[in-house]
């Protein structure tokens, strides 16, 4: 018999499939699951996230006791708990007699630093396996990297199409183009209806965290009441199931869309499933491809919601491990404004950012055109300060893991690592919003002005942003045009815009705390 190991399982590892239980024995070997402390509060995290993760954690016990498993579950309330992971790692070590620790690696770069000492503090060794459930492996984006001058997500993801035979005809892709983005960029008509989202009802399990969570974490920041997340993986796959039937076929074509009091239009809202390990990513492609096989998904939509997962998902997450922990402290523009109180309070008076504001505090959820293009762009034109940004990121969404929210903050929102991600900034003024949205009706400012009282703030901020870097990207030949258009400005309404927005970025208070 083996000597008896302790199978450690992260709050975002609720896999049967899972490397670090890959050969459990069960007669012998003892799985470890910790609620931490220091988990739950190394940024403040929106309450649901919490929620989520304990609710999934405590789901994910149950199931691999009913499979004859041992699980030694501490829950955040014992009285013993250290409230660390280490902490509870070395005591479990010394209450079962482990001889070895087996993991598979965390998500974040934090984690995993002491992972590597968790060894060393229980005096047994540790085994930290690689996390199999993404598609690429961190040693094979390591390969693909090597030698490239740029690593663009576009020319990764055809190596993974081909790889997986995703959405491919031989050597070729179907339909004889890999990307349909241009097809996706409607507007939604007030026609349009998406269906509701998936609500999951919290069980009593989950009521129960709930219940913690409000005790415990009174001063976290967003809403408990719409919390609606799948927590086990057959609920996780009844989300799927809906999105596929109901919300693929259109998810192409208003991807990009934003509307008032449409919190997800045809979004998935799988992140959270996928990031816990409760769907895996290669099996929710294949699902969506066979939904276009089958006639039943239309090729831009399919293509486009496949390239999310295999495209960027498994690049972010790539580029997360290539170039942390520097990655985190670039700031290629030098911003260095606090972070707006209207990040946390949504009563900046613009409709579209405080509708964006308001949705996250009540749901911990805002699609990606939301968070990049109206927080993202805003936090980009303004100057904010990277590190606080990246802190709001990952402390409001539930879905909010450092390896996929770093990159896409950094890299693709602000542009702070100085184009490794993205080929030029994600700059734009309220013209993109109008089009891609309906706030612009309901907002007190006027999105066709751009000097004056009512003019549109995202105007005079997009035009101050280009004019206040022209050394650094000027020569960027993606934004040629952009230079173009400023240059044939007069300098007197170069200077009027310059000044409107120095005097709006001055009326704009800091954050003081992060509470609600
Ligand atoms: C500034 C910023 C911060 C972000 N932070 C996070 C984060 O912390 N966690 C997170 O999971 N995603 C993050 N994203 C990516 C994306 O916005 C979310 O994955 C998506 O909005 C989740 O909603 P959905 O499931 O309805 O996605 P859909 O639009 O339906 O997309 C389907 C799936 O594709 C994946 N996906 C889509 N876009 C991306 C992307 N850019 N990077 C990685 N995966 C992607 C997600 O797993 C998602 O569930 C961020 C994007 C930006 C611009
Ligand atoms: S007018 Fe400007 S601030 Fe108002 S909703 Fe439109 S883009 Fe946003």
């Amino acid at each position: 018999m083996s000597a008896r190991a302790l199978r450690v399982v992260l709050g975002d590892q609720c896999s049967r499939t899972l490397s670090a239980l890959a050969d459990l024995d069960p007669g012998h070997d003892v799985v470890l699951m910790a609620e931490v402390m220091g988990e739950c509060t190394y940024v403040r995290h929106h309450r649901q996230k919490i929620a989520l993760v304990l609710a999934a954690m405590r789901h994910f016990a149950r199931a691999l006791t009913a499979r004859g498993v041992r699980v030694d579950y501490v829950a955040l309330d014992d009285p013993d708990n250290t409230g660390t992971l280490r902490g509870e790692v070395m005591r479990a070590v010394r209450r079962h007699g482990a001889a070895r620790i087996v993991a598979t690696e965390p998500g974040e770069w934090r984690v995993h630093a002491d992972m590597l000492r968790w060894g060393e503090a229980a005096g047994v060794p540790v085994e930290i396996r690689d996390d199999d459930r993404f598609i690429c492996p961190r040693a094979d984006f390591a390969r693909w990297a090597q030698g490239r001058r740029v690593l663009r997500m576009e020319h990764f993801y055809r190596v993974l199409r081909r790889r997986t035979g995703l959405l491919m005809e031989g050597d070729e892709p179907v339909g004889g183009r890999w990307n349909f983005d241009v097809e996706n960029r409607r507007r939604l008509p007030d026609d349009v209806h998406p269906p509701p989202p998936h609500r999951v009802e919290p069980d009593a399990i989950t009521r129960a965290v709930l219940d913690l969570v409000a005790r415990r974490f009174p001063n976290h920041w967003g809403g408990l009441d719409a919390f609606a997340w799948p927590v086990t993986v057959r609920d996780a796959k009844a989300a799927l199931d809906r999105f596929l039937a109901e919300r693929l076929p259109q998810f192409g074509d208003y991807q990009d869309a934003m509307a008032e009091g449409e919190a997800s239009l045809f979004h998935a809202l799988l992140s959270t499933s996928l990031n816990l390990g409760l769907l895996l990513p290669l099996e929710v492609c294949r699902r969506a491809e066979a939904e276009w096989r089958a006639g039943r998904a239309p090729l831009n939509a399919v293509e486009g919601f496949i390239r999310q997962i295999l495209g960027w998902r498994e690049y972010v997450r790539g580029l997360y491990w290539l170039k942390m922990p520097d990655y985190a402290r670039l700031n290629a523009l030098g911003a260095d404004r606090a972070l707006p109180s209207f990040y946390w309070s949504a009563d900046s008076g613009m409709r579209c950012l405080d509708a964006v504001v308001a949705q996250t505090r009540e749901l911990a959820y805002a699609h990606h055109i939301q968070r990049l293009m109206v927080t993202g762009n805003f936090a980009l034109l303004a100057g904010l300060d990277p590190r606080e940004v990246n802190d709001w990121y990952l402390s409001v969404y539930a879905d909010a893991f450092e390896w996929v929210e770093l990159p896409n903050t950094h890299g693709m929102a602000l542009y702070a690592d100085g184009g490794i991600m993205a080929s030029k900034p994600y700059a734009a003024s309220g013209r993109y919003i109008d089009r891609m949205s309906d706030h612009c009706r309901h907002c007190r400012y006027d999105v066709r002005e751009s000097v004056g009282e009512r003019a549109c703030p995202f105007n005079a901020l997009y035009w101050d942003f280009l004019a206040r870097h022209r050394a650094r990207l000027g020569s960027n030949p993606r934004m040629v045009q952009m230079y173009r258009t400023l240059d044939r400005m007069d300098s007197a309404k170069v200077a009027a815009l310059r000044r409107q927005a120095a005097s709006f970025l001055d009326r704009v208070a800091p954050a003081r705390r992060r509470s609600a």
